[in-house]
């Protein structure tokens, strides 16, 4: 009986429901109780080195997994964590299993590979981010040069100095900062010089664009020209087509993501892709593939 008032209460924890405000309200609460009761998942998404065409980093990304629903994307609750300060619990346990999932494959045989973890802007103005990431590296044993944390644009709307002066404390433990969906907000090539960024994400919008227009093409080369004279690292997401990849690949774009090669999966996917990588290298090595 009481499993079954359980599940009714779910009915009315819909990520799709519409009347605003007190919807915002019941939809808090689920979250809040979601996260409480493990529904919130993690996928994980492969990068592709152009060198080697092996998996050589993922992106962590977050999902909800509704008992009645499913799985719900990060662009249905992720404003909703943001907007009720839920982002900052929820933000700090994507990193630890992040960190610790990384540390697993590694203890499995896979050292080198990066983990991708995405920071919203709330997590550096409500949390001591740089204590946070700190203290998980050390609790997990992850080497941090194995950290990415991708930040986008918008977080130098608010305190510019200040987010400098965090970015450059994470960047002193050893952690790689990217730059998410770059192009898409507030750009200015002024954050690129001031900010310490290892490396640039083409946003999904141009990439489509390829093959398509001459201007997303056109911005495309450009991003991946800038970030090379920059020294900086680069990888276009989003590449869905061959014809993605060629011009990609022809521009010695480092790395992509995208459903070409995968979509996000659970862990254990990952490290049969790993176990099949591996498998092909040994092959190579001894001259067998
Ligand atoms: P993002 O960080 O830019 O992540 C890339 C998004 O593009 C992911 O959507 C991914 O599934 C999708 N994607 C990858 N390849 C392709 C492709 O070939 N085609 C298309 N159409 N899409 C592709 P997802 O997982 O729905 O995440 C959406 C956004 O939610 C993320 O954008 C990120 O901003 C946010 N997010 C996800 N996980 C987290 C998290 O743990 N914390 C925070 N703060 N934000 C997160
Ligand atoms: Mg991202
Ligand atoms: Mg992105
Ligand atoms: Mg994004």
């Amino acid at each position: 009986k009481a499993k079954e008032k359980g599940k009714n209460q779910y009915v009315f924890c819909s990520p799709v429901m519409k009347n605003q405000v007190a919807e915002t309200m019941k939809l808090t609460n689920c979250l809040y109780r979601a996260h409480e009761r493990n529904e919130l998942i993690l996928h994980y998404q492969p990068q592709i080195s152009h060198n080697t065409g092996k998996i050589i980093g993922v992106e962590a990304l977050i999902r909800w997994n509704h008992p009645e629903l499913g799985l719900v994307s990060p662009g249905k609750f992720i404003p909703i964590a943001e907007q009720t300060g839920l982002i900052n619990p929820i933000g700090e346990w994507v990193l630890r299993t992040a960190c610790h999932q990384n540390k697993a494959w590694q203890d499995a045989g896979f050292p080198h590979i990066r983990m991708g973890v995405n920071l919203s802007v709330y997590q550096f103005q409500d949390s001591n981010i740089v204590t946070q990431v700190e203290s998980v590296l050390k609790e997990t044993g992850l080497s941090p040069k194995y950290l990415e944390l991708e930040i986008t644009e918008s977080i130098v709307m608010k305190e510019t100095s200040y987010i400098v002066e965090v970015l450059n404390d994470l960047k002193k433990l050893g952690v790689i900062i990217s730059l998410d969906d770059f192009g898409t907000e507030y750009s200015s090539l002024n954050y690129l010089k001031q900010l310490p960024i290892d490396r640039i994400k083409i946003a999904i919008q141009f990439i489509h664009g390829i093959a398509v227009s001459n201007k997303d093409e056109a911005i495309t080369k450009a991003i991946i020209i800038l970030a090379k004279n920059l020294g900086m690292n680069v990888i276009a997401e989003g590449v869905e087509t061959k014809q993605q990849l060629t011009f990609l690949s022809q521009r010695m774009c480092d790395e992509v993501q995208g459903f070409y090669y995968h979509k996000p999966m659970p862990a254990s996917e990952v490290e049969a892709l790993l176990r099949r990588d591996n498998t092909n290298k040994l092959q190579e090595v001894k001259g067998l593939s």
